[in-house]
């Protein structure tokens, strides 16, 4: 399956399919190895363990190639991962003539998507997703690292040569990062994609780990489609934060790494079906598509025992809120995302009704 973007900057290709790891040249731009002197693969710990080799040797076809392994986790998502990061291009010697190998998922894109964004003003990057998660955050062109203030906080708009995304490197993937990830193809299905969300419905969890390249190009194609419109998030790329009001306030709340995404995306989705219903319109009933999702294997502890005035606090922190009220992202109908602005009494009355 491939996807080709337009971006304001170039146009690029997505391919999704098996074994594309081992020949990667065969999915970036024909020019793409005569064009670089050198690349850099950044990886984490896990992700080297099972995958590096090949894509090393398969890249070393035809380029001199480099290999630098960080740490496991969000915490190298920051300043000081960054700059251990610019220290290793400078290293190896990087030039605006190289390129920086994304491998792995969502962390490593961002940190090496922000590395690429910025070093020398600016130098290549492919995106080589290896989790479910990061079919959503290798496209759209945002990278960046935290701050201690708060998630994402600096970053840059990048967009890579190409996304190759090999789904056979997913077979290694726990259980708990496929959770994650589907949280956010559920939400693609909600905002734009109504087969999509029947054929999510359809599988069971088991059968998660047989997810089709269909199926993920398809929750890709939505993306990509808003991202297309939208490229630098002034209208409806928010669309994209359905969900996301509660989650980042539950994953606040509740500290970050108690709480995975997908499961507090899931659950501020499913309050926001609720929110939308309250408001008088027509989306799908939040108590029936509730039903499904924890059949899925999602739990709703975490919606259910949050203590409403903390959480308002939180939503209200969220950096995408103009002025004092919360902008919120609900269904006007099946798949007809529209924002309203909600007041603190409103927000109150309804996660105290909606805990009920
Ligand atoms: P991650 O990169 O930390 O990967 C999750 C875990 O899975 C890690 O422990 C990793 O080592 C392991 N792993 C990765 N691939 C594996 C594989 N194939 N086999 C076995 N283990 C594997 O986290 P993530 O969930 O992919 O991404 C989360 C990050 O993405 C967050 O920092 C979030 O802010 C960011 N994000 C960015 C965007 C965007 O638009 N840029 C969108 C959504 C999320
Ligand atoms: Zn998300």
């Amino acid at each position: 399956q491939t996807i080709d973007v337009a971006s304001s900057s170039h146009t690029y290709t997505i391919t999704v399919g098996k074994q594309l790891r081992l020949s990667p040249y065969k999915y970036l731009p024909d020019n793409f190895p005569r064009k670089k002197n050198r690349l850099l693969i950044l990886a984490d710990e896990t992700v080297a363990s099972y995958y590096l080799e090949d894509v090393r040797t398969a890249y070393a076809e035809k380029l001199p190639v480099h290999t630098y392994v960080l740490p496991v986790g969000e915490e190298m998502k920051s300043f000081s991962g960054y700059e251990e990061l610019l220290s290793a291009c400078l290293q190896t010697g990087l030039d605006r003539e190289s390129a920086i190998i994304a491998l792995g998922g969502g962390v490593i894109g961002d940190l090496a998507g922000f590395v690429a964004a910025t070093y020398m003003r600016g130098i290549s990057l492919v995106q080589m997703p290896t989790t479910l998660l990061a079919h959503d955050s290798s496209i759209g062109g945002k990278t960046g690292i935290n701050h201690p203030e708060g998630k994402n906080l600096i970053g840059a708009f990048h967009q890579p040569e190409a996304v190759i995304y090999d789904i056979e490197m997913l077979d290694t993937l726990p259980k708990k990062e496929w959770l994650c990830g589907f949280g956010e193809m559920i939400k693609h299905g909600y905002i734009a994609d109504p087969q999509l969300l029947e054929q999510l419905k359809q599988l069971n969890q088991c059968a998660a780990l047989t997810i089709s390249d269909k199926l993920l190009a398809s929750s890709i194609a939505v993306k990509k489609e808003i991202v297309h419109e939208d490229e630098r998030e002034q209208g409806i790329r928010a669309y994209l934060n359905f969900g996301h009001t509660l989650a980042h306030a539950l994953e606040q709340t509740a500290g970050y790494g108690m709480l995975t995404h997908g499961e507090a995306v899931v659950n501020g989705m499913v309050f926001a079906l609720y929110v939308g219903r309250r408001l008088g319109y027509d989306g799908p009933d939040a108590a029936e598509e509730l039903r499904w999702l924890r059949a899925f294997g999602y739990s709703f502890t975490p919606l259910k025992q949050m203590d409403s005035a903390r959480i308002l606090q939180a939503m209200k922190h969220d950096k995408k809120n103009r002025g004092g009220s919360v902008r919120y992202v609900v269904l006007a109908d099946a798949q007809q995302p529209i924002i309203v602005t909600l007041d603190d009494e409103q927000l109150l009355t309804y996660m105290d009704a909606f805990k009920k």
